[in-house]
């Protein structure tokens, strides 16, 4: 089959790789879209894996084949998967937690992922979508269960102000699950002013710059500050501000990667003086998926505003590229 294969730095090239083995609990996939995520470009910057790899985590395809033991799919459905199979035995998975898996047997984001024809997943990840949903809009069920397990964990009640720091895939995802979760107000912190445009097309009741928003929160918030604030930027300098903006009693979710050895300050009296809370909140659940899969049924046309289409595998460079550029907020590469 062919794959792009990551060679370090920007270098990647499509060559031919072998099919992936399918185990006896195993789905093989034919890939139609995948998506280029932000942690894509993070990796790329050597933050966990070393090439040669094949990255892509955010898919949907055509199951081709199944293991003997498979019963929740069949030869010619349309699925999506969680790209972490998880071992289904430790006491995370057990408790549904599967982000936390101690012992995944594959992880798509590691090396073996869906920028290629085909890619194999543990069946317990496969999730056969409704007809109703085309496979390009399905592709964006990975990052929609991130916003869905971001949104559980801020504990966003009807009524909550929100902020949302950055206007990429998993802010803008934030804000339409802070709307959906009741939130009163969802302001969004973006630089950009093409994607506080972006954010506000997409329900942001306010966007503003880092420098603008303390001032607009405190006019609409009589002084209060945020009930909760999300980071999904993975910018040391935006968890320090959401720790800073929140209401006394607020809570802070860091939904962003941010550079492995990177170091925030906080002042812990003050978290103590405040109750400020700090979660953080990383990829998510199987049941947070299966609602994702339901969300994109129901946003289908407003996701499709956020993705630009990229032909083939040839063209994930430059889909990198644009999107390193700010240029793109979820480039889909057409695998066929
Ligand atoms: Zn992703
Ligand atoms: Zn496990």
């Amino acid at each position: 089959m062919k794959a792009a294969v990551w060679h370090g730095g920007e270098d990647i090239r499509v060559e031919e790789a072998p099919e992936p083995r399918v185990g006896p609990d195993d789905v093989l996939i034919r890939v139609e879209y995948a998506g280029v995520c932000g942690s894509d470009l993070h990796l790329m910057d050597g933050w966990l894996i070393q090439p040669p790899a094949v990255l892509g985590h955010e898919f949907a395809g055509v199951v081709e084949a199944k293991g003997e033991n498979v019963t929740v799919c069949i030869k010619g459905d349309r699925v999506v998967a969680h790209p972490l199979s998880s071992c289904g035995q430790c006491a995370y998975c057990r408790s549904g937690r599967q982000n936390l898996c101690r012992k995944p047997a594959r992880v798509l984001s590691h090396g073996e992922g869906a920028f290629a024809e085909y890619t194999v997943v543990n069946a317990r990840s496969v999730f056969v979508l409704p007809d109703s949903v085309g496979l390009s809009t399905a592709a964006l069920v990975e990052p929609v269960s991130i916003a869905v397990h971001v949104t559980s964990l801020a504990g966003i009640q009807p009524g909550s102000f929100v902020v949302v720091f950055g206007a990429g895939t998993i802010g803008l995802l934030c804000l339409k699950m802070a709307k959906q979760a009741g939130a009163r107000s969802v302001a969004v912190v973006e630089p950009c002013a093409s994607r506080q445009d972006t954010a506000l097309r997409l329900g942001a009741d306010f966007a503003a710059s880092p420098g603008e928003i303390k001032d607009l929160v405190d006019t609409a918030t009589g002084g209060l500050g945020p009930d909760v604030c999300i980071e999904g930027v993975g910018a040391i300098a935006a968890v320090e501000q959401a720790i800073q903006l929140a209401r006394p009693g607020g809570r802070v979710v860091i939904a962003g990667w941010s550079p492995p050895h990177a170091t925030a300050t906080v002042k812990p009296a003050y978290l103590f003086r405040q109750e400020i809370g700090i979660q953080g909140s990383f990829w998510s659940s199987y049941s947070a998926f299966g609602t994702a899969v339901d969300l994109v049924q129901a946003w289908g046309l407003e996701l499709a505003s956020m993705v630009t289409v990229f032909e083939g595998l040839g063209s994930l460079r430059e889909a990198v590229a644009l999107m390193r550029g700010r240029e793109v907020i979820k480039p889909l590469i057409k695998i066929v």
